[in-house]
């Protein structure tokens, strides 16, 4: 099995690799996050469906503040067991689909949330921390990453690249943003050849 070269990257390949396993998606397909959310019993709803949200929230979320969030879980579920999520519809489905990943790592992974998320602005906390650290900064790395890494995973990455692939055409084959490729290429040191053969 190729696995990146860090030890830090191994461990978090390993456990993307575990996730596509169980997702049951070939080594060069794109995985579902929508898919794997459900079994993660976490509930993608969309702004317009969050009773309580005052139109002064939401406008504040989708306008000046659109920037600052990708998404987020509620800390609390429902009676059902289930957790909302809720994804920022102005970044587009590709970092959607990386938001809703990470969100999914933190399940199998198991990371309990260190505070409540708040989905109105919190003035305490200041703008841009709404939605975001639910889960302290290791638990928030390796969640983020390992969604990375389950999303463009290491060995076809490293196909792609040696074939000359460019990163947005990357991003196509695994439906992610080219950014997202770009950081994979990167963390997994393959950006030197990237840059070469490309
Ligand atoms: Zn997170």
């Amino acid at each position: 099995m190729l696995l990146p070269p860090t030890e830090k990257r191994k461990q978090f390949e390993l456990r993307a690799l575990g996730l596509r396993d169980f997702a049951g998606v070939a080594p060069d397909q794109a995985l579902d996050p929508f898919e794997l959310a459900r079994f993660a019993r976490l509930m993608v709803v969309e702004l317009d469906q969050i009773e309580g949200l005052s139109a002064e929230s939401r406008s504040h979320l989708l306008g000046k503040a659109a920037n600052e969030w990708s998404g987020g879980a509620s800390s609390q579920p429902l009676p059902n067991g289930w957790r909302i999520v809720i994804l920022n519809p102005l970044h587009g489905i590709q970092r959607n689909r990386a938001t809703l990943m990470e969100e999914v790592a933190h399940v199998f992974l198991g990371h309990q949330p260190n505070r409540l998320a708040a989905i109105a602005p919190d003035k305490k906390a200041g703008p841009g921390r709404m939605l975001a650290r639910d889960y302290n900064a290791a638990d928030e790395e390796a969640a983020y990453a390992i969604g990375a890494a389950a999303l463009v995973p290491y060995e076809a990455l490293r196909r792609l690249v040696s074939e000359g692939r460019p990163a947005n055409e990357i991003a196509r084959r695994f439906r992610v943003s080219t950014q997202l490729a770009e950081y994979r290429i990167k963390v997994t040191h393959l950006w030197a050849e990237y840059k070469v053969v490309s």
